[in-house]
Order: structure tokens, then C-alpha cells, then sequence
């Protein structure tokens, strides 16, 4: 057998004890007889594993009981029409309004998504500096009657990060779309009212959503809303209204497990903030590789970085191909390259990768 480090954005690298698990379970699920994939959504077996990953889920983050876990399917980019529909007529209904704080090209897409369903204000955007920070709180412009303040922490494309959320009113609804950093590091629940996540970057496989929910924001959605996509019904149906993405919510199951046994999310964010400390002092001190993105803001979960010689990149990926070193390529809209660096990346990993860099530079600057 065969693995490479995969630095893909997402889908991404996953667990190596995770994949094994599903594979030994992939015929015959503990005894059922059944892989379950097979498995009715509402017999016992399943009943049982959706259970578990919400319970388990519930425990990494330390959750509130305030708040619902919801298991659906659409994407990050599903929310952010999902998103609008089930709040933006919170407080109004003749006048849906909501806040947006753009920092990169996924928050763009949920502030244009978001306008269709209502006056929509862009707070704050870090668009003139080339998205390579996240805005000073006291450059915010908050509109008084929001429904709900919507911010992208963690920026998979420009590798951009809040690392904390600035102090804001209690009253505001800050709804965050953490698709890429979710169980990376702890964090602070009770200051969202809505965080959600597709689980192809960090958790899982491609096909689930995770939406959390504070209680008291449901109930808010616009009659038009599918009733797949409004919160309040799939709560009342514990994730069940309809036919969950079962495989889906199984892996993410086993990785919820696999990071319990690792030291839950405490021990993660250590891990994390090594890889990551490791790959961007390897760009800082090289005269080869830089990071455009303002030291307090950078990801430590997706690491753009570009060579100063932009006609070595073709040779850069081939070199690092042929070390199994894959999925380096930048986003087509920042060229360059790119590592995500997820919960399933080990240290080995990132240090291949800074030998392979160290070594390039030699050979070619
Ligand atoms: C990948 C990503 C999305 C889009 O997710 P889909 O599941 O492809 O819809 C949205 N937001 C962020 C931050 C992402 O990284």
C-alpha cells in the first residue's frame, strides 16, 4: 500500500486509522451483516451510530445544551442561502436585513448568495488590501436592525484567520461559516448563534453539513424555504426529515473518535499550531517562498505560498509529486501554492514538505 501526503484543500487527507476502520467495517458492520452504507437510516444500527457523533460532536466542542446539531447536506455553499432563509427575517419580516464581514472569496460568495433574500450591508471587507488580513472590529460598520452578522473564519482559498472573534455587542447574532477550521482548535460556542461547516476540509467526507444552532434562532424562516433546508423542521426531526447522508455522517463519526482519542480539541490545536509554525517560519526565512498574509491573520490550516520565481512552480510540484508530496497547486485564482495542513496532516508530513522546500531553494534560487 501506497499513501501520499495529501495537502489538498477538500476534499482532503483523512486519518489513516479512520480509512483502515471503515475499510475492516466495509462488509459487515460489527456483526450486522450490513456495511452501512446498506443500513436503513432508521433501524437500530445507524439509529446508533448518528447518536454517537452527535453526542461525540457535542462533547469535543464542549457544546451548550442550547444549542442543536444539525446533520445536513448542501455544502458550505448550501448555507449560504440556507443561512438567510432560516434568519434574516428575524427580527422583521418586512424588512430582512443582515451584516457581512468579507475577508476572501467564500465570505464574497455568502454576501452575494445572502442578497437575494434580503438588504444586505457589507460591514467590513478586506478586498483593497488583497484579502491578506481580517479587519480591526473598530472598522466595522454594524447596521442597528440586523438579524444576523455572517463572517468566514477561516479563509480557505487566502489562508486568512480569525484566531479570535473580536468583541462584539451580546446582542449580535454572529453566524460563522468555519468549514475549514472546525475541531481544529477549541472554541468559544456560546458567542456564535449559528456556526456550520461542510465536512470534506477537516472532519470528514464530502456529502455533510454541520450546522449548529443556538435554540432560540429557530423558527425564523422565510415561508419559501424547502423544507429540507429550514433548521427548525430538520431539528424537530433530529436530522431525519429526510434520508441523511448516512456514509457520510459514519466517517465523520470515527474521525470525531479518532480525535477524542488524540487528546480532543486541546491537544489538537498544539498540534496544529506546530505544523503550522513549522511551515511558515521555513517561507519566512527563505528568500525563495513568501506568504503575503499579515502574521496575526494567517491560517493555520491552509497555507498559501508562492515562489519568487513563478516559472519554477511547474518544477516545484513535479519534484514534490515525485516525493509524495501531493495536492500543492494554489487556487487557480491566487496561482502559486497551497497547503492545507487539516487535523488529518501529520508533523511527518508538513516536515517532508519543509525539507523538500529547503532543498528546492537550494537547487534553484
Ligand atoms: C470549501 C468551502 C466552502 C464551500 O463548500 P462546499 O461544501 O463545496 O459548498 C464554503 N466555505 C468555506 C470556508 C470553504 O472552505
Amino acid at each position: 500500500m501506497h499513501r501520499v501526503f495529501n495537502f489538498a484543500a477538500g476534499p482532503a487527507t483523512l486519518p489513516t486509522e479512520v480509512l483502515a476502520q471503515a475499510a475492516s467495517e466495509m462488509l459487515d458492520w460489527q456483526g450486522s451483516g450490513v456495511s452501512v452504507m446498506e443500513m436503513s437510516h432508521r433501524g437500530p444500527e445507524f439509529m446508533h451510530i448518528h447518536q454517537q457523533a452527535l453526542a461525540d460532536l457535542r462533547t469535543l466542542l464542549a457544546l451548550p445544551d442550547d444549542y442543536e446539531i444539525l446533520f445536513m447536506q448542501g455544502g458550505g455553499r448550501g448555507q449560504n442561502a440556507i443561512v438567510p432563509m432560516n434568519l434574516i427575517s428575524r427580527l422583521d419580516p418586512d424588512r430582512p436585513r443582515a451584516d457581512y464581514v468579507v475577508t476572501g472569496t467564500w465570505s464574497e460568495q455568502s454576501f452575494v448568495e445572502a442578497k437575494k433574500y434580503g438588504d444586505v450591508h457589507l460591514a467590513a471587507s478586506t478586498q483593497t488590501d488583497g484579502f491578506t488580513t481580517v479587519p480591526a472590529v473598530t472598522e466595522w460598520s454594524l447596521s442597528d436592525d440586523a438579524a444576523y452578522l455572517h463572517v468566514c473564519t477561516n479563509e480557505t482559498i487566502h489562508g486568512v484567520e480569525f484566531h479570535s472573534l473580536p468583541a462584539l455587542d451580546k446582542r449580535v447574532v454572529v453566524v460563522a461559516d468555519m468549514s475549514s477550521h472546525l475541531l481544529s482548535r477549541p472554541i468559544d460556542s456560546a458567542r456564535y448563534g449559528v456556526i456550520y461547516a461542510g465536512a470534506q476540509k477537516n472532519i470528514g467526507s464530502a456529502g455533510l453539513t454541520i450546522v449548529i444552532v443556538r435554540r432560540d434562532l429557530l423558527g425564523h424562516a422565510l415561508p419559501c424555504t424547502p423544507s429540507v433546508f429550514n433548521w427548525e423542521l430538520v431539528s424537530k426531526h433530529q436530522s431525519m426529515l429526510n434520508t441523511p447522508p448516512t456514509y457520510a455522517i459514519y466517517i465523520a463519526g470515527l474521525v470525531f473518535q479518532w480525535l477524542m482519542r488524540a487528546g480532543g480539541l486541546v491537544a489538537l490545536e498544539q498540534r496544529n499550531r506546530a505544523k503550522a509554525a513549522l511551515l511558515y517560519r521555513t517561507i519566512d526565512d527563505s528568500h525563495f517562498y513568501t506568504n503575503p498574509v499579515e502574521v496575526g491573520a494567517r491560517s493555520y490550516m491552509n497555507v498559501p505560498f508562492f515562489l519568487a520565481d513563478a516559472s519554477r512552480n511547474a518544477a516545484f510540484l513535479d519534484g514534490a509529486k515525485a516525493r509524495g508530496l501531493t495536492q500543492l497547486k494554489g487556487h487557480s485564482l491566487l496561482g502559486g501554492m497551497r497547503a492545507s495542513i487539516y487535523n488529518a496532516m501529520p508533523i511527518e508530513g508538513v516536515q517532508a514538505l519543509v525539507d523538500y522546500m529547503v532543498e528546492f531553494e537550494r537547487h534553484h534560487a
